[in-house]
């Protein structure tokens, strides 16, 4: 939806001028003591038109590695564009953020009911009013997550394969990894796709969990985009990556061949070779210690960083093919 040619931004019932600076209230339902609930819709809005730019987190209760880079977006300035809007949305499940869990109070996940409907379970409705009223009015979306249940996720960016923009814009963010990944049926991913919204999907670090690398990943991948897009304050910077970003075409999960205790020993992000000792099963009574070997050559994206496992656990994702 572009802007009017007066280049007033009506959004949620609020009218947003240029230069101007807004906080509203993405109003879905109260708590159960009847409490309100705030979830802070943060708009800043350069005087010159440009792309609106939406970032949002918290899309799982429990991910607040997402919830910290988005929070330094804004606590940095990083949100004040010199042409065009951000719009910042820090915590969109916060009735799961309230009770750290990754779904909605009625055990719903939100990232499986998109689109949603205006009368349906909480989470659909939430899932709703952010396609209905959101996200008709921006350009690009940056979604950030974290791995699940201490399964720790290098920096990395999720996109679909046939996507050449995307491919472009994930280029640009310089995350240590882009993996590619269908898009998951009833995600926020599908839905903004379905509408023709380019989306990067962010994963990082694990749930419960801040991870300082992991944080400055998604800002500084966040700035270098910005300024690609010609909208980064003039008065912030954004720094090259230190490494190019590895684009893998196919990935595996290596998973545990006994139960017992777990401890892995390779840095995340690693590259390994064929038959690379990765970590160590063993058993409480000193009677055993497996040792996890690589199955074949490739960088080491996700660890499991559980210190008990069961056979058939996933303890290590690792890429298989590299994008040529
Ligand atoms: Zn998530």
């Amino acid at each position: 939806m572009p802007l009017p040619p007066n280049n007033i931004l009506h959004i949620l019932d609020t009218k947003v001028y240029p230069s101007e600076s807004k906080e509203v209230n993405f109003d879905v339902a109260n708590l159960h003591t009847s409490s309100n609930v705030n979830v802070p819709v943060i708009i800043e809005r350069a005087k010159k038109p440009g792309p609106i730019v939406l970032f949002t987190a918290g899309i799982h209760g429990d991910e607040v590695n997402g919830v910290e880079i988005v929070r330094q977006l804004i606590s940095k300035g990083i949100n004040k564009p010199k042409i065009g809007t951000i719009i910042c949305m820090p915590v969109i499940n916060i009735f799961g953020f309230i009770n750290l869990k990754r779904e909605f109070p009625d055990g719903r996940d939100l990232n499986r009911v998109f689109p949603g409907t205006a009368d349906g379970s909480l989470a659909s409705r939430v899932a709703y009013k952010l396609i209905a009223e959101i996200i008709p009015h921006v350009d690009y979306i940056i979604d950030f997550h974290t791995g699940g249940a201490g399964r720790f996720n290098a920096p990395q960016i999720r996109i679909s394969k046939e996507n050449k923009d995307l491919n472009e814009l994930a280029k640009v963010f310089g995350a240590p990894f882009v993996l590619y990944s269908k898009n998951l049926n009833k995600s926020f991913r599908n839905s903004c796709y379905k509408m023709g919204k380019p989306m990067l999907l962010f994963e990082g670090g694990k749930s419960y969990h801040i991870d300082e690398s992991v944080t400055a990943s998604g800002v500084n991948g966040s700035k270098r985009l910005l300024q690609h897009l010609g909208m980064l304050n003039t008065k912030l910077k954004a720094r090259k990556p230190k490494n190019d970003t590895v684009f893998i075409n196919e990935s595996r999960w290596i998973r545990a061949n006994y139960s017992g205790m777990f401890r892995a020993s390779i840095a995340i992000g690693s590259l390994v070779k064929k038959g690379d000792i990765l970590g160590n099963i063993t058993d409480p009574y000193g009677k055993f210690n497996h040792p996890v070997k690589a199955p074949h050559s490739g960088y080491i994206i996700n660890v499991n960083e559980s210190p008990i496992v069961y056979q058939g656990d996933a303890l290590f994702h690792i890429s298989k093919k590299l994008k040529r």
